[in-house]
């Protein structure tokens, strides 16, 4: 079958050929038959298809000469406008041409000629994505760096970290770059931008530094040395690693959700210890956010965030697990099981508490000698505080079941305010171990969250991350 290919640059500096080659190859392996290559050199997002003079040329030819196949090495090279795209694809399906897309895979009609209905949902997705790239692409025109992007110098306006050298390329600056590391370690560590602001006007000679400008280090890619710029990469001197980057960025979304005042609000206060024993005490101050054994035996100290984000996760877990019904089941053979148990104990106390008043009566009779008395009265006594203990802890054990049975709470707040009031009858108590906390939540046996810390916490949070994206 006759084919045309469509190829378009979207920077000057680009390079056609090697999109030829790829087409040429993949049109051999699709049995296509290439008569015609139509070229264009525009910038997709800024011009309609009326200005693409190849592209119009092709249109018309495909018309007169009865060509069903287009072969294109990417969506974006159609068009990044998601509409267009859209009224494209549809009007060529229309005419039974059927355009293949390199890249992404597709084909938008069938062998028999049909709609590839798959294919045309893809391009609805993947375009809309495309389009909110585009309209970040427009900002970055408007910021004047495009210039210097076009010129493959990667930037024109100063970054802090970097000079440009001789050619005109990103050269590190020693000692700008240590303050980037600096920044970056410290908002890994859970420490918010204000608090960054401070420490570097006090450490630092130069009280320049503004909350926006540290917030505009932590956003920019540049730092960990990829410049993106349409669909390009432009490989610059990096100054951290992209982990450290992603890691930033995750914790900055969750601190903007724990707006500054909240970062004070500590939701397991009074319930939260240390394996020793010892309360663990919420410390927030300028270089810390963590959960620290008030005795200070040794057991390391636990990140607020992520102790916060893993028991919320725990509970959602468990709130949804306790609204299967097999699991009910069980929590309602269990509350039955303690209100018999809870019957039973009353019976005995009863018993007990008769044996007591009879003791007694023989006393008043002089049947017994008032050290015989004294005896008994003491183990009946005993006894019945003992079954009062155990009457409260199942009493404890059939409210909880019932608390876990009626909690209709799938989702725990992200408010760190709401989040500690959903969890006042829910969670009993938390124990920081070395290597894992356990939650005993209310009417559940205890759940393990395994502590990650350092380098091991920011690859686990990388990896959240990738999974949500997902
Ligand atoms: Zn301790």
């Amino acid at each position: 079958m006759k084919a045309v290919m469509y190829v378009r640059v979207s920077t000057l500096d680009q390079d056609t050929d090697r999109q030829i080659e790829d087409l040429t190859k993949w049109a051999d392996y699709k049995n296509l038959e290439i008569v015609k290559i139509y070229q264009d050199k525009i910038s997709g997002f800024k011009k309609g298809f009326e200005d693409r003079e190849s592209w119009n040329e092709m249109i018309s030819y495909i018309d007169k000469n009865n060509i069903s196949n287009i072969l294109v090495s990417e969506l974006s090279r159609i068009s990044r406008r998601q509409v267009d795209l859209i009224v494209f694809v549809s009007e060529c399906s229309k005419k039974g041409i059927c355009i293949h897309i390199q890249k992404e895979n597709l084909t938008t009609l069938n062998e028999d000629g049909s709609e590839n209905s798959n294919a045309q949902m893809l391009i609805s997705i993947i375009s809309s994505m495309a389009q909110q790239e585009s309209s970040s692409l427009s900002y970055r025109i408007k910021s004047g760096r495009t210039n210097a992007i076009k010129n493959g110098r990667g930037f024109s306006t100063k970054i802090y970290g970097y000079e440009a050298d001789e050619n005109g390329k990103p050269k590190i600056i020693e000692e700008e770059a240590k303050i980037v590391k600096r920044i970056f370690q410290m908002s890994c560590d859970g420490i918010g931008s204000p608090s960054i602001v401070n420490y570097l006007n006090d450490e630092l000679e130069d009280k320049v530094w503004k909350k926006g400008r540290v917030q505009s280090i932590l956003k920019n890619t540049f730092y960990y040395g990829k410049m993106e710029y349409n669909k390009e990469y432009f490989d610059v001197p990096k100054i951290i690693t992209i982990e450290q980057y992603d890691e930033a960025q995750r914790l900055r979304e969750s601190r903007s959700r724990y707006t500054s005042t909240r970062q004070h609000t500590n939701p397991f206060s009074g319930i939260i210890f240390c394996s020793c024993g010892a309360p663990a005490y919420q410390i927030v101050v300028q270089l810390k956010n963590i959960y620290q054994c008030k005795n200070n035996c040794g057991v390391k100290s636990v990140n607020r965030l992520f102790l916060i984000d893993e028991i919320r996760l725990l509970l959602e877990r468990n709130a949804k697990l306790s609204k299967e019904e097999s699991v009910r089941e069980k929590m309602n053979t269990k509350l039955e099981v303690e209100l018999a148990n809870i019957k039973s104990l009353e019976r005995e106390k009863l018993k007990i508490e008769n044996r007591k008043d009879r003791n007694y009566e023989m006393l008043l009779d002089e049947k017994i000698s008032e050290k015989a008395f004294n005896k008994f009265n003491d183990t009946y006594h005993t006894q019945i505080s003992k079954m009062i203990t155990n009457i409260e802890v199942s009493g404890k054990r059939h409210r909880e079941l019932l608390n876990a049975l009626q909690n209709e709470i799938v989702h725990y707040s992200q408010d760190i305010d709401i989040f500690k009031s959903q969890i006042l009858n829910v969670v009993e108590d938390v124990i920081v171990h070395q290597k894992f906390a356990e939650v005993k939540i209310a009417g559940w046996a205890k759940g393990i969250i395994m502590i990650y810390r350092g380098q091991a916490l920011i690859k686990y949070n990388r990896l959240k991350t990738d999974l949500k994206r997902l």
